[in-house]
This record gives structure tokens, sequence and C-alpha cells, in this order.
């Protein structure tokens, strides 16, 4: 549902500007930056580039016990599972689009790997990459950092996701999200930034204001399958679309973004075609967000701004590497 006459609504709200605050690039009191002690007592390292670490709070657990759990419609599994975060750099003072190409470059690399890696393990059939940006979203940490949830049970996002992707790909047999791209770029109604390796775009069913999405050119089922070339694409795609982000309201926007690829369940999964999605709340201002309430909760996501107002806003910025 799309209602762009709500925007002609009176606003009385203001406008706000960046915050003049600014973050040191080494906070004592961070226990993610390097050289600290975290609650735990363990003692974050001096790191250099990118640092990953077991949750010392983790929602997942190795140890739990799979047994399930039946009594009449009461039906609940154990659930295995570790969950990793990814420090992205060791300046405290940085997000994303403020890093240089070749640093957002080490995470993609640390993801590549961790994808791999944790994927190997028999237990683990996803693996949920991650980022939380901005209080707004609830990320409790200013210090530019990621998650990974590896788990044995697959998500109902990722199951939607899987059995539209089969549907297609048993129908056609080619990737629904490779051909959705190419009509996108003939089209060019939606289409935010291109590279030689990837697309980012504001999806044509997009909820959240300027919510985006970043899909490779080439059919590939996960990270793990990304070459040098493509990886360094998509660092320098994910910078040029973080830092549009940061232009819109003219502050370092909030969102949730993550990966969403093939499970590491043993399949081959043909019908798979990874991509990163953006998910920003804000809509009017650097303080006025978007609320899923309501109706929306309900009923179905209203967007109060058309898809392509929003591609067009995202794509109208000189963005400076
Ligand atoms: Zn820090």
């Amino acid at each position: 549902m799309v209602s762009p006459h709500r925007t002609k609504r009176p606003w009385q709200g203001k406008v706000e500007k960046r915050s003049d605050e600014v973050r040191p690039n080494y906070d004592p009191s961070c226990y993610l930056c390097p050289g600290n002690v975290r609650a735990n007592g363990t003692l974050t390292p001096k790191y250099e580039d990118t640092y990953v670490f077991d949750n010392d709070f983790g929602a997942l657990l190795p140890t739990t016990s799979d047994d399930a759990y039946k009594n009449g419609l009461l039906v609940a599994d154990g659930e295995k599972g570790i969950c990793r975060v990814i420090c992205f750099s060791p300046n405290h003072a940085l997000t994303l689009p403020d890093m240089k190409v070749n640093d957002i470059k080490k995470v993609v690399d640390l993801w590549q790997n961790e994808y791999a890696t944790l994927g190997a393990l028999p237990y683990i059939n996803h693996i949920q990459i991650f980022e939380n940006k901005g209080a707004t979203m609830g990320c409790s940490n200013p210090h530019p950092h990621g998650q990974i949830w590896a788990q044995k049970s697959i998500p109902q996002e990722v199951i939607k996701k899987s059995t539209q992707q089969k549907i297609y790909w048993d129908k056609n047999k080619s990737s629904l999200l490779k051909d959705y791209i190419e009509q996108e770029l003939a089209l060019d109604e939606r289409i935010v930034a291109t590279n030689e390796h990837f697309v980012a775009l504001v999806p044509f069913w997009a909820a959240w204001p300027y919510e985006a999405m970043i899909v490779p050119r080439r059919h590939l089922q996960n990270i793990s399958q990304f070459t040098e070339k493509e990886k360094q694409g998509f660092a320098a795609i994910l910078q040029n679309l973080t830092k549009r982000f940061d232009m819109v309201f003219d502050t370092s926007f909030p969102y949730s973004s993550g990966i969403h690829q093939s499970p590491t369940d043993g399949q081959t999964h043909p019908e798979w075609h990874c991509h990163m999605s953006f998910y920003p709340p804000l809509l009017r201002s650097a303080t006025i967000k978007k609320f899923m309430v309501g109706y929306e909760m309900f009923g179905n996501p209203q967007r109060d701004i058309t898809a392509e107002m929003a591609a067009d806003t995202l794509k109208s910025f000189e963005v400076k590497v």
C-alpha cells in the first residue's frame, strides 16, 4: 500500500541537523575498543583491522540440548547455535560509511570467512550476518560492529525467501533475483547505484521509507562464492549506499541490515541468490521515524513516500569516496 498523498498533510515537526557530538577515536569505557577489558574479564586485544569473538551474552549457545518438547498443541525444539560479534574497525568514532573501501573489504573478508567456518559445523544450518546501527535501532554501543547468529534451524524470514525462490527456479530454471534486477535495470526507476558486480536499489516491495537492497549481478548463492573483485565491489557499493543514507537527513542514518543467503544444511541451493537488505526507520527527519504500528501490525505495511521517490532522493547525492 503506497499513499504518497499523505506527505501533503501539514508537518509541524522540526527538521534537525546532524548533532555536533564528536565521538573519540578511543573510548576507555567501550568494551569493543582495542586493549579494553570486557564485562566477563576478557581482554580485547589491540586489533588493527577487524576483530571477531563469541558474544559473551549470546542468545544461542553451542551447548544447548537438542531435546524437543511436545505437549498437545505446544511444541518446541532445542536450538543450538553460536553468536559472534564483529568489530568493523578499531576506531570507535567510525561508522561503515566513514570507512575506506579497503577497510570495508576487510569486513567483507571476515563475513566470508565466518560464513565458511561456521557453516562447516555439522549443527549449523543457517548463518545470519547483520548490523543494528544507531540507538534508534536498539544498538547499545556506538563502536562500529555487527553480529553473526549461526544456528541449527532455518529462520522464518529465510524460509519465506527460500520457498519463493525455489518455486521460481523450478519453473524457470533461472534466478528470481537475477531476472528481477535485470528488469529493474531496464526500467531504471528504483536503481540507486551500480558497479561492475553489484546493483543497489529500493525494491519494488519496499516497506520502510528508504529500504534498500544490494544484489550481486552474478547468480551467487552465498558470500563464500564472492571473488576478490566481487568483495571489493561489494565493499565499494556498501560504502556508496550508506554514504547516501547519511545525506538524506544529514545525520548518521540508523538501520538494520542483514545478508540473506543459502542455508548451510549440506544441500545445494541453486534457487538462492544472496543479497543484503537495509531497513532504515527514518521518514521525515533525523528524529522522525516511521512506526510500523496500528494498521501495519494488523494488516499490511503502508508507505508514505513511494519507492521511486526514495530512490530519486538517494541517487540525487554526489558521493565523495
Ligand atoms: Zn569503542
